[in-house]
């Protein structure tokens, strides 16, 4: 009788045992779960945090040169206003319009003329400050944003793109190109509006093509 009460409590013991041992090992795997659910909700918003990130980029990216194109000048110009307004600083603005580029298309065919604003690019991206917004806001059209810049000094940087640009000619087949272009430059002035110091600054352009083209108009 005894040795059954004691084998009854030696049975009780092993399935208290058991449970407490299930129950352990399902509260591990509940906390595991949990973990993993955690580590993968954070990698899945990495990851559309990186997807959001790059498509931002795109939207504000020229596709062909890689720039800033007119949305992603918007957005660069008006903060660079504001902060030079805030500062009293100058700021300058150039508007730049490739000379007779359909020709380059009409002679040398579209792939020559995307190659050439390419080079383009690369030739301004170059010679100018970092802290200048180098933009394509349209098809052989361009703004170069210049903070804490005065319109002499703006002048002298387009001078020496316009010699840069004159050094460095294109290679298209057998034909070496240079490429020239005119350009608009305004400053900033106390009541101006992005747009229109942007007008401004096409007016410029406008008046540089018709005095002969491969020339710059301060306004
Ligand atoms: P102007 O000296 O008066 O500025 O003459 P232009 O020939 O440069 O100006 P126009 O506006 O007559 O022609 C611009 C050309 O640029 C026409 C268009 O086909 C070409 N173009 C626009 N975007 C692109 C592009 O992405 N790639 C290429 N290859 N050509 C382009
Ligand atoms: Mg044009
Ligand atoms: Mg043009």
């Amino acid at each position: 009788m005894r040795a059954i009460i004691q084998a009854d409590i030696v049975c009780d013991k092993a399935r208290l045992f058991a449970k407490s041992a299930e129950q352990a090992a399902k509260t591990e795997c509940d906390a595991t779960i949990r973990d993993l659910s955690l580590r993968l909700a954070h990698s899945r918003i990495i990851e559309l945090e990186e997807k959001l990130a790059q498509m931002s980029r795109l939207a504000h990216e020229d596709q062909l040169t890689g720039i800033l194109n007119r949305r992603g000048c918007d957005s660069a110009f008006t903060r660079e206003l504001s902060r030079c307004r805030r500062s009293n600083a100058p700021l300058s603005l150039a508007a730049l319009d490739i000379d007779d580029f359909k020709r380059i298309n009409d002679e040398y065919g579209h792939a020559a003329g995307d190659a050439a604003l390419v080079h383009f690019t690369k030739i301004i991206s170059a010679n100018i400050r970092t802290s200048d917004i180098f933009a394509r806001t349209g098809g052989e059209e361009f703004l170069i944003v210049l903070p804490d810049t005065r319109i002499e000094h703006a002048a002298l940087t387009v001078a020496r793109l316009q010699k840069a640009m004159s050094l460095a000619r294109l290679q298209t087949g057998q034909t070496s190109l240079e490429l020239t272009f005119s350009v608009g430059i305004a400053r900033l002035q106390p009541c101006d509006t992005a747009e229109g110091l942007i007008e401004r600054a096409d007016f410029g352009t406008r008046t540089a093509k018709k005095n002969g083209k491969n020339c710059m108009v301060c306004t």
